[in-house]
């Protein structure tokens, strides 16, 4: 008997890929989504329904989930996990990189969670999990667009508890600071990559994405009377 559906979008690679891998160990089926399926199929996890899909693309997002819940049941929990850091400052950044953000790390969110929200509502039972970031709490060099997004994500997690507190359904917010991943990668300013690689280093290195997997895991397998509304964790060394 697996354990009930977990849907994890930005799961090939990183904190969704160890998610993914940590939450079929402990016996749960799955949808994976991203824009690279070779990497969620790499993964080769039991009982993982696999989907190439840019979450941005919402009918495309509900269309997957409608799959997944045919063959494996409802969906028992959401991971918002896709995301983009983009860094740069305002007076110069590439606009399309603000947008690519917002859609991805925003409005993506809103969407993926519609489109399980109802169902969880009508059974009083389920899970949404949020993944934000430290700078869903404070503020860095270079990352205005980025944090922007970020503190609407912790924003929106902690209203959609209040609304669906009543229901039964649990809001939980994991707010990582550095953890090593291919995040960084995507930022287009290499001055501004070249920096931001050294401030992790100077602190130590980042976490492994196997440690927020665990959180991730700690904050889901309470007792469904208990919410974990937020769990901030970073390196030790990181100071900021
Ligand atoms: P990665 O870059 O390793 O993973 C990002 C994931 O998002 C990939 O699986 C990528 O898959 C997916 N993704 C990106 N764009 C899309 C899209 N349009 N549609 C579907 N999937 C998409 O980074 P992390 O694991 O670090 O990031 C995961 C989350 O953790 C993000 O929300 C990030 O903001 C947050 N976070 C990360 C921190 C860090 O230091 N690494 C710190 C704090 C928070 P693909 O490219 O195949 O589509």
């Amino acid at each position: 008997m697996t354990k009930p559906l977990v849907v994890i979008t930005g799961a090939s690679s990183g904190i969704g890929a160890a998610t993914a891998r940590l939450l079929s160990a402990h016996g749960h089926s799955l949808l994976l989504l991203a824009r690279r399926l070779d990497k969620l199929e790499e993964l080769s996890l039991p009982d993982a329904l696999c989907r190439k899909v840019d979450v941005t693309d919402r009918a495309a997002v509900a269309a997957a989930i409608r799959e997944a819940e045919g063959r494996y049941g409802p969906v028992d929990a959401l991971i918002n996990n896709a995301g983009a850091m983009l860094l740069g400052r305002i007076v110069d950044q590439p606009e399309d990189e603000w947008d690519r953000m917002i859609d991805l790390n925003v409005k993506a969110v809103l969407h993926a969670t519609r489109a399980v929200l109802p169902g969880m509502v009508d059974r009083r039972a389920g899970t949404v999990i949020n993944i934000s970031s430290v700078a869903g709490r404070k503020t860095f060099p270079n990352h205005t667009a980025y944090v922007g997004t970020k503190f609407a994500v912790h924003a929106m997690s902690e209203n959609l508890r209040e609304e669906v507190a009543p229901y039964g359904v649990r809001v939980v917010t994991i707010a990582p600071g550095a953890v090593e991943t291919e995040l960084l990668s995507h930022t287009s300013d290499e001055q501004i990559k070249n920096d931001y690689a050294e401030w992790k280093a100077a602190a130590g290195g980042a976490l492994d994405p196997q440690v927020v997997a665990e959180a991730i895991a700690y904050a889901y397998e309470q007792p469904p009377n208990v919410t974990i509304r937020e769990i901030v964790l970073a390196a030790t060394g990181q100071e900021s």
